[in-house]
């Protein structure tokens, strides 16, 4: 491969590298991880004159207790993630997400402010985010914002983040549906991204199921909570009944993706088996 002139920038600050994106626009990319971004690169799919890399900045890799919520840094590498017990306790769908991305060395230099900006279908933490009702923060030098995660994933490598943009943390709030989670996927054997992931998280603390969330990757072009089988569970208890029948609606009325790995029709027979599973592992 021969690679075209690229200037690389390795801002100290977040200030500094919120001027650097802002004059260069879309002349550039912002690097974390590089291992979206790179491939990318060599594909020809991208072709920036410049790289920022946000890696050195003081504070993005942060992962902090903030009260109602635990606050992850954009720049935390998925294994800070998957070794980190505050996470663990508040959301264990959050850790178990991060400790089954990739292999080890992926998982040591990838990011997940990175894997969300780049939005691939199959990533893991689309569907986690959307059943931790998590919010993602991004920063230009104009200013600050937050977004839920359902307004975030708009479609095919596709957000609401804006050119000038850094995503700088994620927010997952506190509470007792995401302290009962869980996650299960059907890797992908080579590259173990998401054929089907399922992240579900529910308040079982009372009678009833109550705040149930659902969330799919891999199933289609855009990440989705299924409306159909978190209707199907509210206000019922958990066993083995409500689980088979809520999951016989699992992407119900989707359109299903289709590629070289897995057929629609499989890809939806694995998102019942797959959130069966998952909701199987909540107590
Ligand atoms: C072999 C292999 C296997 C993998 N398996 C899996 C898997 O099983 N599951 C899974 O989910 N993923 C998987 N991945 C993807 C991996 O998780 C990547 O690390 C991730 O998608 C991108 O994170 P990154 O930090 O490397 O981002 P980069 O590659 O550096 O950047 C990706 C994109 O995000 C932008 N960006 C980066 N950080 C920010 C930020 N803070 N604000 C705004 N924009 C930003 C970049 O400009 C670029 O467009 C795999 C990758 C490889 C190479």
């Amino acid at each position: 491969m021969i690679p075209s002139q690229i200037a690389y920038q390795k801002p100290e600050s977040l200030e500094e590298a919120l001027n650097c994106v802002g004059d260069l626009g879309d002349m550039c990319k912002i690097l974390a991880g590089g291992h979206s971004l790179i491939p990318v690169m060599k594909l020809r799919l991208a072709d920036p004159e410049n790289l920022v890399d946000i890696t050195g900045i003081p504070g993005l890799k942060e992962i902090s207790d903030a009260g109602d919520s635990i606050s992850i840094g954009a720049c935390a590498t998925h294994a800070d993630i998957a070794n980190s017990r505050p996470i663990h306790s508040a959301a264990p769908m959050v850790s178990k997400a991060a400790s089954m991305i990739g292999d080890i060395q992926v998982r040591n230099f990838g990011t997940i402010g990175g894997s969300i900006a780049h939005a691939d279908p199959s990533a893991d933490w689309p569907a986690v985010l959307l059943a931790a009702d998590a919010s993602i923060n991004m920063q230009s030098r104009s200013g600050s914002r937050s977004v839920k995660a359902s307004e975030f994933f708009l479609g095919l490598f596709m957000t609401a983040l804006q050119t000038g943009e850094i995503i700088t943390s994620i927010d997952i709030p506190k509470s007792a549906a995401n302290a009962n989670s869980n996650y299960e996927k059907f890797a992908q054997p080579a590259s173990r991204f998401a054929l089907v992931g399922c992240a579900v998280a529910a308040d079982n603390s009372g009678d009833a199921l109550a705040d149930v969330r659902v969330a799919f990757n891999g199933v289609s072009a855009t990440p989705f909570r299924d409306g159909g089988v978190e209707s199907a569970l509210t206000g019922s208890g958990l066993n083995d009944e409500s689980i088979s029948a809520a999951c016989g609606v699992a992407a119900d009325g989707v359109d299903v993706m289709s590629d070289h790995f897995a057929s629609s029709a499989y890809r939806k027979s694995m998102a019942a088996v797959f959130a069966k599973r998952a909701l199987k592992g909540l107590s």
